[in-house]
């Protein structure tokens, strides 16, 4: 056995560099922590291929006392922590641990200056050893500049990507920054171009997330979000939730901060199926950003060297929350669809277009004139086609195409409903709602109906039925292999009853107590709803139409159906104009 003996400091920054910097983006991280932690209010990043050779961070923040600078790249040296705060850390940094760690395995230059002389200094740090300390014309605020990242560590310099993907990652952790502290400006250059500007200068009446947001995740993402503000015990919970149709492919637009801190926990995100899950379809995820504020003391932030995983003191509590909070928020939206529906509708039309001069325009208009077409309900609803109905958010209907849709006009448009998509949203909830309150409306059958099925089955099912009852649907054994239904729900009593029932029994074989009692409802109520909703291809009355775009204004959430998919959609009277041309 060879002697033991303790390591030289440069070995053990080396080891800590490789739980601390994992790739570029790391380095990127904890330098802007670092800006930030000195209360800057400007930062640039610059990058070269991907960072792999060059990450410069610029700040006009407070700046480290020349006298200081060899210190701030010892290991375990920082200004953040004391034997007072460990428990309750304000700044981002506290490990005292990035700076050594990044200087172990590259080229470190570090220029700084606390006042407004001019007057700085800059240390050079090469594979942990200073090398030089000189003076420098130097702003109040540091730089920090690392060349050939990784090049003592040949082994992780093969991990990393192609330059392109390292830059995408630091443009996301940028993002995420900026996303956090509103109030500082972040510029992004890579290889000299620069890719992020975000600035500071709001209007007075602006709301800044949504102002930043709409500069990081597009225009639509601020549109088609709500605003998130709940406190649930002693958390807070704010930031902005996209609307359930506005679903992306993957959780990249998932945007989490804990007390500011930019996190990426797994634990976390997986909450977000559940308090999505009754909008949106298993394959596809919300977008949304979440800032959840606590007392430090329900948080452990030091669980993970780069600081990008937190543990909370009651994940289950924290669970509960979020869902009720979002459901909350979400519900607010009430009948809102998301607008990129409306969009993409356009954009389909526009190429659709066929008339592309303008003298085939204005025939056509004028065509359209004299070709009036007549809404199949005009003639003996002529009077009330002004009736304020028109005000109301999803306007007025006016007729059914294809027995299929409604078309309403609107106070500035007209709105396309998907009757069944809308109905099925309505019964559900009218469902789920009566099931909690215990309010279920039902009607006694003249002629029950009785069904036939197999024993087996029948055995599995026979003590589910008292489940059934809570929704208003009463079911007994009739015999040895048959059922008979004696009760509906009112809201059900036009379906096919049969149908129904004999589908429910898959839900109610299934239902199995160790599940989540309020999965197994939705899944019920949805079930149920799909085939007591209108079906598409029926004919509907304009009273009728006009009833159910109210019902939907009225309805949590119907603006998507039980699957996610738009129950309608809006073309603004503006859209409409410059399809035509006349904008
Ligand atoms: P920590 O952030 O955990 O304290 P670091 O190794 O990241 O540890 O930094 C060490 C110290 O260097 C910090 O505590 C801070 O005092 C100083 N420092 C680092 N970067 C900056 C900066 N951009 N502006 C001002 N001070 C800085
Ligand atoms: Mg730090």
């Amino acid at each position: 056995m060879k002697k033991i003996k303790i390591l030289s400091n440069n070995l053990i920054n080396k080891i800590a560099a490789g739980e601390v910097v994992e790739r570029p983006v790391s380095v990127i991280k904890e330098l802007v922590e670092n800006s930030i932690d000195a209360n800057s209010k400007k930062i640039s990043i610059h990058i070269r291929n991907g960072g792999k050779t060059e990450i410069k961070v610029i700040d006009d923040g407070d700046g480290i006392r020349s006298d200081e600078l060899e210190l701030s790249v010892k290991r375990h040296a920082t200004s953040k922590l004391n034997s007072g705060n460990l428990n309750n850390i304000s700044t981002l940094g506290f490990r005292g641990e990035a700076l050594p760690s990044i200087a172990s395995i590259s080229e470190m230059t570090i220029s700084s200056n606390v006042n407004s002389d001019l007057v700085g200094r800059e240390i050079t740090i090469f594979s942990g050893e200073t090398k030089n300390l000189k003076p420098i014309n130097q702003q109040k605020g540091t730089v920090i500049t690392i060349k050939n990242l990784f090049f003592s560590t040949p082994a992780r310099l093969k991990f990393l990507k192609s330059d392109n993907y390292e830059s995408l990652l630091i443009k996301r952790m940028t993002q995420k920054f900026a996303l956090s502290f509103l109030d500082i400006e972040f510029d992004l250059f890579v290889n000299r171009k620069n890719i992020l500007n975000l600035r500071n200068d709001y209007l007075a009446s602006e709301d800044k997330l949504r102002k930043r947001a709409s500069e990081i995740l597009g225009k639509e993402f601020a549109e088609n979000s709500v605003k998130l503000d709940q406190i649930r015990d002693n958390f807070e919970f704010g930031g902005l939730l996209g609307l359930p149709t506005f679903h992306h492919s993957n959780t990249n637009n998932q945007f989490v901060f804990v007390n500011n801190r930019v996190v990426s926990d797994k634990s976390i995100s997986s909450i977000f199926k559940v308090a999505y899950r009754d909008f949106i379809s298993w394959d596809r995820f919300p977008q949304l950003i979440l800032f959840i504020k606590c007392p430090t003391d329900e948080v452990d932030i030091n669980v993970h060297p780069a600081k990008s995983e937190v543990r909370f003191k009651d994940i289950n509590k924290l669970r509960s929350i979020i869902i009720s909070s979002f459901r909350t928020t979400i519900s607010s939206a009430g009948y809102r669809a998301s607008s990129t529906n409306t969009l993409k509708a356009v954009e389909k039309f526009s190429l659709n277009q066929k008339f592309k001069n303008n003298t085939n325009l204005r025939n056509y208009e004028a065509e359209l004139k004299t070709h009036e077409i007549e809404p199949r309900f005009s003639s003996k609803k002529k009077d009330s086609q002004e009736t304020p109905e028109i005000y109301n958010p999803l306007g007025y209907a006016k007729s059914q195409y294809h027995n299929t849709y409604i078309v309403s006009q609107t106070k500035s448009g007209i709105v396309i409903v998907d009757q069944h998509a809308a109905h099925e949203r309505i019964v559900y909830e009218k469902l789920k709602k009566d099931f909690y309150n215990k309010s279920a409306k039902t009607q006694i059958l003249l002629i029950p109906e009785i069904i036939n099925i197999e024993k087996g089955v029948l055995e599995n099912l026979k003590d589910k039925f008292e489940i059934t009852e809570k929704y208003g649907l009463k079911i007994e054994q009739f015999g040895a292999d048959s059922i008979i239904v004696r009760e509906v729900p009112n809201i059900l009593s036009e379906c096919n009853i049969k149908k129904l029932v004999l589908n429910l029994i898959d839900e109610l074989l299934d239902f199995d107590k160790s599940e989540l009692l309020e999965s197994q409802i939705n899944k019920i109520c949805s079930s149920m709803a799909c085939h007591g909703s209108i079906r598409a291809g029926r004919e509907m009355e304009v009273d009728e139409m006009n009833d159910l775009l109210r019902r939907m204004e009225n309805t949590p959430f119907s603006g998507q159906c039980n699957h996610g998919r738009p129950t309608y959609i809006e073309l603004d009277l503006n859209d409409i104009e410059k399809l035509f041309g006349r904008k």
